[in-house]
């Protein structure tokens, strides 16, 4: 029997955060959006009329590009439907009428948007004309997409209502992402999505279990339905049966032992069975309970994704907001350092602000990371004083993201001495001697490695871009996640291009990419001379385990065999295989004996 009367139903998608989950949906789609309201002084009334403008030139691009979809698809009749829409969407009267209420009340405009459109929508349900009655589920619609664009995304998830519940949507945004790591969630499950987005790498972080790529579990389930999901083989059973419960429940307990194995090792250092030691550190975004991702064994922190700050609240923080933030978390590492990434925005993360306002064809070749701030020097100088200032309270570095060639990483070193002299004229103090680094994410910078590395004092690797770019396979799109494989030998080759350069000019490579946590590559990395690992928390205490039972002339072998192959499934094979015999086996011997 199941937990309702219904029949079960099994659907398979992408496992992409490991863990097992039960409870009821909260369906994203469905969900009412919440119209703030708060008053809004007389000179500030033209921003409002902008921010509608600019919502309703945004909704309109939106609908264009799904009409066109459906007229390729479908056929110019079945597209009609989206023209109905632009014309309510640039109704003059409900427009006339929103500026009106702007005027006479003063309240933001989306709620002054909402309640013309509420008086529409009213009128038109009490008219007796079957026209009309049909027009009012398309201005239900296209109201409902300029609300959305007029209040962001981030507010329709609501932090207090998602307690225990598995999100069933489309995608999530980074914005979602934001939210969730605010609430309880149960468990996550999208229609589309990548283990590479950084919703997903969110997930994994905060242990939420995540299957993504099931194509159209928005349609199938409603909000309140009761679902199951496996996110260590991408399992979704909607309205699961008792023995289903009891399965996975045998699974969950089982893979919990395995952890155990795991955690009763994390503290212990990070030194094969041969005696060479590698750093395994985290990536955080600023929101964790330190004293807990300590305590899963990081001995320091490899990345620091700071444009999580500026997601979370959708607004530029000040420099004194980001000195406490940064001084907060070097602080928890005292005996450690923390390597802070200035703010990566752009790509799939964009803030709600003038400064992103275009929409771009191709975010993650556009205008992002380091670009942005080398654009915007006064919004990258008020972090980096605020790093430079923290920098006296522990070990800090600085990372930039997305180098492409030396004259950026110059030029980022030269706001940086700006930064400095700036805090010197005021007399503030800070660490004159801060290292700084360079991410190597894009193929120019693996080839340009060795001139970077004349400018800067350690290499970070971010695989998630780097892979997206040297495959052109973008990490966020699930129709071309097959050919996402970070075993690629061009991958691999490239990551060696790195770690040469970092060998000849001296400086150390690490690696923060998801792939530094991927239990199947650990031991090839550590062969290959990585000399950090960066991961999120809850991948800690695997990697430390692995490295503490494998040998590293082992691991030097695997990779001298790795990097003469060049086919990527051979090497996955040949990956699994040393994973099985040197680990899997291991746990099990562990497992068996605990429980004897
Ligand atoms: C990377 O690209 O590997 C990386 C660590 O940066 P992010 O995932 O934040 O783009
Ligand atoms: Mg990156």
């Amino acid at each position: 029997m199941s937990k309702s009367n219904k029949d079960e139903i099994i659907l398979k998608g992408i496992a992409a955060s490991p863990g097992v989950a039960q409870g009821l949906v909260y369906h994203l789609l469905q969900v009412e959006i919440e119209i703030p309201s708060y008053y809004i002084d007389d000179d500030k009334k033209q921003f409002e009329r902008d921010r509608l403008e600019k919502a309703l030139l945004e909704t309109r691009r939106q609908i264009t590009t799904v009409r066109n979809e459906i007229a390729d698809k479908l056929g110019e009749d079945e597209a009609r439907i989206f023209d109905a829409h632009l014309l309510v969407l640039e109704d003059n009267a409900l427009i006339d009428e929103t500026m009106h209420e702007l005027d006479s009340s003063n309240l933001n405009i989306e709620f002054c948007y909402h309640k013309a459109a509420s008086r529409y929508i009213d009128a038109f349900v009490h008219i007796d004309d079957e026209y009309l009655k049909e027009r009012v589920s398309d201005l239900r619609d296209v109201t409902k997409r300029v609300l959305e664009n007029l209040v962001g995304e981030t507010k329709i998830l609501n932090s207090s209502h998602t307690e225990g519940k598995v999100i069933v949507s489309t995608d999530l945004t980074p914005s979602d992402a934001a939210t969730i790591g605010k609430s309880k969630v149960g468990g996550i499950a999208t229609n589309l999505g990548s283990r590479n987005s950084h919703a997903i790498i969110m997930a994994r972080s905060l242990d939420i279990p995540a299957v993504i790529g099931l194509h159209d579990i928005t349609d199938r389930v409603q909000s309140d339905d009761y679902v199951l999901i496996n996110g260590y083989d991408g399992i979704l059973i909607i309205n699961p049966s008792e023995s289903s419960l009891e399965r996975y429940g045998k699974i969950k307990r089982e893979k919990e032992s395995i952890e155990r194995v795991y955690k009763d090792e994390r503290k212990l250092a990070a030194i094969s069975i041969d005696g060479h030691s590698i750093s395994i550190l985290a990536n955080i975004d600023g929101s964790e309970d330190f004293n807990s991702i300590k305590d899963l064994g990081s001995r320091g922190v490899g990345l620091f994704r700071t444009e999580s700050i500026f997601l979370r609240d959708n607004k530029f923080p000040s420099e004194e907001d980001q000195f406490q933030i940064y001084r907060k978390v070097v602080e928890a590492y005292n005996d450690s350092f923390v390597i802070i990434r200035t703010i990566d925005l752009g790509g799939d993360k964009i803030m709600q602000t003038d400064f992103f306002e275009h929409k771009e064809e191709n975010p993650f070749m556009g205008f992002r990371a380091i670009r942005f701030c080398l654009e915007h020097t006064n919004i990258f100088k008020d972090q980096l004083r605020a790093i430079l200032r923290a920098s006296v309270f522990g070990n800090i570095k600085i990372m930039y993201p997305f180098i492409n060639d030396k004259e950026e990483l110059i030029a980022a070193n030269n706001i940086l001495d700006e930064a400095k002299d700036e805090l010197r004229t005021r007399g503030v103090s800070f660490n004159e001697h801060i290292l700084v680094g360079s991410m190597i994410e894009l193929p120019s910078a693996v080839f340009c490695a060795d001139d970077l590395a004349e400018h800067c004092s350690f290499f970070s690797i971010g695989t998630n871009d780097l892979i997206q770019y040297i495959l052109a396979v973008d990490r966020v799109n699930d129709k071309v996640s097959h050919i996402y494989k970070p075993n690629h030998p061009a991958v691999l080759r490239a990551i060696k291009i790195i770690l040469d350069a970092g060998k000849n000019k001296n400086i150390p490579v690490g690696v923060c990419g998801e792939m530094a946590g991927d239990p199947l590559f650990v031991p090839l990395l550590f062969g290959m001379g990585v000399n950090e690992l960066s991961m999120t928390a809850n991948a800690i205490p695997q990697v430390n385990y692995i490295i503490r039972n494998i040998k590293y002339s082992d691991a030097v072998k695997l990779a001298g065999k790795v990097l003469n192959m060049n086919n990527a499934n051979e090497i996955f094979k040949l990956l699994m295989h040393f994973y099985s015999s040197n680990i899997e086996s291991l746990i099990n011997a562990s497992i068996d004996h605990d429980n004897k």
